[in-house]
């Protein structure tokens, strides 16, 4: 049986933001029928629609749809891709199906069509709301396109609506940090998400450093950054439920909740990876190749591996404490936890141990200090 759990990679993008070393294809107009050709043979090859009929045991709980930019499918291209995936399972009742879009490509007859389709819920790609930083990030949008973008998908009926945000920005920038968060929460979307800015080599911004134009965010700010959007978004009544995301009551990412659980995935696409049981897969990332390996009729997946049993649980205690779920402690790793909460990092409660905002910034290091018993 299929997961319930489906992520579907969209690679194109317009072009590359200055940060960015994600799997992605520049294209100026994306090649939407050819895509949609290797999204159809890749199900086929996990699906095949004769042993598959629309009514079978696939039934989705969630479908993301994530990149690089997949609205630029465009309000036909999603209404085929969705097309495409409901042809093999069905959407269960209340599906949580996300779009991930750029504000630029987001109009009301994109919106409309969109949740006809059947999306849910909307990701915006905000990052700031200063042009003179999103033109230093290479954005595709101005701030305005973001307004835009939000007044659009509320009066056309998007009801479950997430911001992208960027931090810790190098200091030469001289972003205002503060009056982003404001901006972001004005717009009460129903959800915020967080990422501090890191530096990928052969990017723009890797050369940028290299050169001393700009200096990479110094720890103190990253922190100061992180606990400031913390103490914001929780006194406006968001929960800050996994360390980089922010959502009002109930609204909470389903799918990426599922990710951090444990739960089996799907990924289809370029550089989709998928999850189920201790055992992990990766589909080879260049868009060409992915598409070529499926119309020669090959397998697209890349690698495989599975987990050791202690691998396994380095990446259950990373997960759990990931999230305000916590993770469940033994006797051993009890003592490590209590010093933790002894530092203002954590609380336990019962057997579960859950990192504060504190304990999130030093996240990497703390899950590593844990036994499994
Ligand atoms: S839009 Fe997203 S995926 Fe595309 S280049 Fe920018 S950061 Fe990368």
């Amino acid at each position: 049986m299929l997961p319930s759990h489906l992520y579907v990679h969209v690679p194109f993008c317009a072009r590359r933001c200055s940060y960015c070393d994600f799997s992605i294809a520049i294209r100026r107009v994306a090649p939407v029928s050819d895509y949609l050709d290797g999204i159809r043979l890749e199900l086929e090859r996990l699906a095949p629609l004769a042993l598959t009929p629309r009514s079978a045991a696939w039934s989705l709980e969630t479908v993301y749809l994530g990149g690089g930019t997949p609205s630029r499918l465009g309000a036909e291209g999603i209404r085929r891709l969705i097309e495409l995936i409901t042809q093999r399972g069905s959407l269960a009742p209340g599906a949580e199906v996300t779009l991930e879009a750029n504000p630029e490509d987001v109009t009301a007859e994109s919106v409309e069509a969109w949740m006809a389709a059947g999306i849910s819920r909307l990701s915006l790609g905000a990052q700031s709301f200063d042009d003179g930083v999103l033109g230093w990030m290479h954005r595709t949008h101005d701030a305005r396109q973001i307004h835009e973008a939000v007044r659009l998908a509320r009066a056309v009926g998007i009801r479950n609506l997430s911001l992208d945000l960027i931090f810790a920005l190098p200091r030469e920038i001289e972003r205002s940090w503060s009056r982003d968060l404001e901006t972001a929460l004005a717009l009460e979307p129903e959800h915020i998400s967080l990422y501090g800015l890191t530096i990928e080599p052969a990017t723009p911004l890797a050369r940028w450093i290299a050169a001393g134009s700009v200096s990479p965010a110094a720890d103190e700010r990253y922190a100061e950054e992180f606990l400031l959007a913390h103490e914001l978004m929780t006194a406006e009544g968001f929960t800050h439920y996994e360390v980089s995301n922010f959502a009002q009551p109930g609204r909470e990412s389903r799918h990426n909740s599922a990710y951090w659980s444990g739960a089996s995935y799907l990924g289809i696409g370029p550089a989709a990876h998928s999850h189920e049981a201790d055992r992990r897969r990766w589909n080879v990332k260049p868009y060409a190749e992915w598409l070529r390996i499926l119309r020669e009729g090959g397998s697209v997946v890349e690698g495989e591996e599975s987990l050791d049993v202690e691998s396994a649980m380095t990446e259950r205690a990373y997960l759990g404490l990931r999230t305000r779920d916590g993770y469940k402690i033994g006797a051993s790793d009890r003592i490590t936890a209590e010093g933790w909460a002894r530092a203002g990092w954590a609380v336990i409660e019962g057997d579960l141990v859950r990192l504060n905002a504190e304990g999130w910034l030093r996240l990497d290091s703390l899950s590593t200090g844990l036994t499994g018993s």
